[in-house]
């Protein structure tokens, strides 16, 4: 086994021959297999900036193209069969195409896609979700969770009059100009008073400086910094379970003590719970027991349509209400603003992920995350397998991840090589080592996983110098 320079080493990583670079086998057997997402992906270029429209998907050499999904298998444009441990990146709790989903929606078809009015099924999801996450008190609905955290952080400045926001260094809570800010630290332990750093060209000169940075589950720092602008904060930002950085859980003590200073300071509590909203019935606050002012939702809420849904205290919530003298405070317009097709799909993926379902899929969860650590660390690479019920992160790294820092420092160039290696198995998971599991699977699905990761780290450790 080799690892990329500048990588973390350890175990028998020092005995090797260094190699050019981790993956290459890995790499030909992709291509071999997806000439036709290579001709398409070629294609795409000509007319999409880097052959498509969702960064993140992007990965060395290039994408893989999808045509169908149904249950926990996709088929790619090459007909590839892949198990999938994506759910389109959370967004699928059931799996694709849920036949009652899909009736749910067809029927809403007929009905209509979007009305200049409000509608029945509006006020269905809105009663469901207040129902089952009892800091809800009112709710509205966006079409992405970027548009639900930029209105919950409008609502905490127009509550407290306040300037600024906290986030977490390395949380991502969508692409508003505030929230592109440290969404990539740079690796290693974070420091006391992480910079806060434009991860994108073009944002508001004012950005960073409307940003102060949090190092998750820093304790003493993240306390310190809250004490020390405590006047200029609005809003503290915080994902209870770190997603896309890794899927890397909070400490309860930390969300706890999040909630202590922003209620000794007046400032506001938001939960952005797009990715861990699926952890539990009510939410990740409620396997926490830490509850926010202001919750932000998406994915999984709107079964596999664009959706998403902010809200929280009814005081704050009133500044979108437009019933008074003056108008709303805020106004939230927005042409597709809960469409009803994006809600009853949301509904009724809600109905069917009841507790036993969550309980069931949190069980699959628990027993890959452990057997995925226990495969890759018993064949000598240094691996931490994170996570929470059914979201799960791969990190190859000898340290345990407490930060996206932690999650930084691990081994990407091998982290490659696993993603590509676990395709040619017909395995799909996020290329950033990241995934989830829907109740399509069961767990015989889950041991095909694992045979697929067994297979590709016997190959590792049998012919080190070919990954
Ligand atoms: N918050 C978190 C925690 C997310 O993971 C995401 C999306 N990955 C967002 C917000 C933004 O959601 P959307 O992609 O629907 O804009």
């Amino acid at each position: 086994m080799t690892t990329s320079p500048g990588a973390p080493s350890g175990g028998q990583d020092e005995r090797l021959e260094p190699r050019p670079r981790a993956g290459e086998a890995e790499e030909r057997i992709y291509r071999s297999l997806t000439p036709r997402s290579a001709r398409h992906f070629a294609e795409s270029r000509r007319y999409l900036p880097g052959g498509d429209s969702r960064s993140p998907l992007f990965h060395h050499p290039y994408p893989v193209a999808l045509a169908e999904g149904h249950g926990c298998r996709l088929t790619d444009i090459d007909g590839n069969q892949l198990l999938d441990f994506t759910g389109n990146h959370t967004a699928l709790p059931l799996g694709y195409g849920h036949p009652d989903v899909i009736e749910a929606v067809q029927r809403q078809l007929a009905a209509g896609t979007c009305f200049p009015g409000t509608t029945r099924p509006q006020l269905h999801l809105a009663r469901l979700l207040c129902g089952r996450i009892p800091s809800l008190e009112q709710v509205r609905f966006t079409n992405s969770g970027t548009e639900a955290t930029m209105n919950a952080v409008r609502a905490a400045r127009a509550f407290t009059g306040r300037p600024k926001i906290a986030k977490i260094d390395g949380g991502y809570n969508g692409t508003w100009d505030e929230a592109m800010v440290s969404t990539h630290p740079p690796a290693g332990f974070a420091p006391d008073r992480p910079d806060a750093v434009a991860a994108s060209a073009g944002l508001s000169p004012r950005s960073t400086e409307a940003v102060v940075v949090l190092p998750f589950n820093g304790f003493e720092a993240t306390s310190r910094l809250i004490e020390q602008c405590r006047g200029d904060l609005a809003a503290v930002i915080v994902e209870p379970v770190l997603g896309s950085a890794g899927m890397i859980p909070a400490q309860r003590s930390y969300l706890q003590m999040l909630r202590e200073l922003t209620d000794k300071h007046d400032i506001l509590l938001v939960f952005d719970e797009v990715v861990s909203f699926r952890v539990s019935h009510g939410a990740a606050q409620e396997h926490f027991r830490v509850y926010p002012d202001l919750t932000c939702l998406g994915k999984a809420v709107g079964g596999g349509f664009p959706l998403g849904v902010f809200g929280g205290r009814r005081d704050v919530m009133a500044a979108f209400d437009p019933t008074g003298p003056g108008g709303p405070l805020i106004p939230h317009p927005g042409s597709y603003n809960a469409n009803p097709i994006s809600l009853v799909a949301g509904a009724t993926t809600l109905e069917l992920l009841t507790t036993q379902a969550i309980g069931r899929v949190n069980t699959l969860g628990q027993t890959l995350r452990d057997r995925v650590q226990q495969t890759i660390t018993d064949a000598g690479i240094p691996a931490q397998a994170t996570g929470l019920g059914s979201l799960f992160g791969i990190h190859l790294t000898p340290r345990p991840v407490q930060t996206a820092r932690d999650a930084a420092a691990a081994d990407r160039h091998l982290l490659t090589a696993l993603f590509l290696a676990l395709f040619a198995q017909g395995v799909l998971i996020d290329p950033r080592g990241v995934g989830c599991l829907s109740t399509a699977l069961d767990e015989e699905d889950i041991g095909e996983f694992l045979t697929a990761l067994d297979t590709v780290i016997r190959r590792w450790t049998a012919h080190p110098s070919t990954v």
